[in-house]
């Protein structure tokens, strides 16, 4: 069965404009917007009864402008899922350009579901997307990663993307002195002294010793990261990592 979305349906019961998801085993859901929470539309979340709700009949419109927008998450353009048994891996267009990141083992994610997706820091991202099965459609929270941090464990790089200090820090070490890759280092290391990490200290005193024109750089692509922490602290719907 092919999936699909439908980003122009509109509510059977209160005529809303609405987003419609047909997952790859038929179930039918109607969204208020796409992205997290996943938010089911009122008329028809009771297992495709219509049934009107106190809500809709005063706030059924869907939002002009949803909040996933406003926290940085972009919707991925032509997205293409690829399943794997150990792994599965997303590609498309993000606002920054084409990702090709790889998601943690064992995640499930439907062939044809949308997929939004921000970065968090380089090689590194947020995704959410839908995950079905026979009774149910889930919406999933994930932290998708470029293939060349796949040596590092799935549990470090989800804690990362939470901006965990020791895991920001150990992800650091492994693009500095694994990778040689400095520039991206030094805003995982940025990002872990931050919030506390000091061992991250160390590679920075490296790193200023070594080249200091990257501190002005680092600064200035970590900052957007750093304002986010301390408007939202450390990410929480991403904490509940995935069912509602
Ligand atoms: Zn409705």
């Amino acid at each position: 069965m092919e999936s699909y979305v439908n980003p122009n349906a509109h509510c059977p019961v209160c005529g809303c404009p609405v987003f419609f998801y047909r997952s790859p085993y038929n179930g039918r859901v109607f969204f208020d917007w796409l992205g997290w929470p996943w938010p089911k539309h009122g008329c028809t979340d009771n297992r495709g009864e219509p049934q009107l709700t106190t809500r809709q009949l005063t706030d059924g419109h869907a939002p002009q402008d949803p909040a996933w927008r406003k926290e940085g998450w972009s919707a991925l353009l032509s997205p293409r899922v690829s399943s794997a048994v150990e792994r599965s891996a997303i590609r498309g267009d993000c606002a920054t350009g084409f990702v090709d990141p790889v998601l943690p083992r064992g995640t499930k994610i439907d062939r044809d579901t949308p997929i939004l997706l921000r970065t968090i820091l380089p090689d590194l991202h947020e995704a959410t997307f839908l995950a079905s099965d026979h009774s149910s459609t889930i919406p999933v929270a994930a932290a998708p990663f470029d293939r060349r941090l796949a040596q590092l464990d799935d549990s470090v790089l989800t804690l990362a993307t939470k901006l965990d200090a020791a895991a920001l820090c150990a992800v650091g070490r492994f693009l500095l002195w694994d990778l040689d890759d400095p520039i991206s280092a030094r805003q995982y290391q940025e990002a872990a002294l931050e919030r506390g990490d000091l061992d991250a200290a160390f590679d920075l005193m490296v790193l200023a010793r070594w080249a200091p024109e990257f501190v002005k750089t680092a600064t200035d692509a970590v900052q957007p990261n750093l304002q986010r922490i301390r408007r939202d602290g450390p990410n929480r719907r991403m904490l509940d990592l995935g069912v509602f």
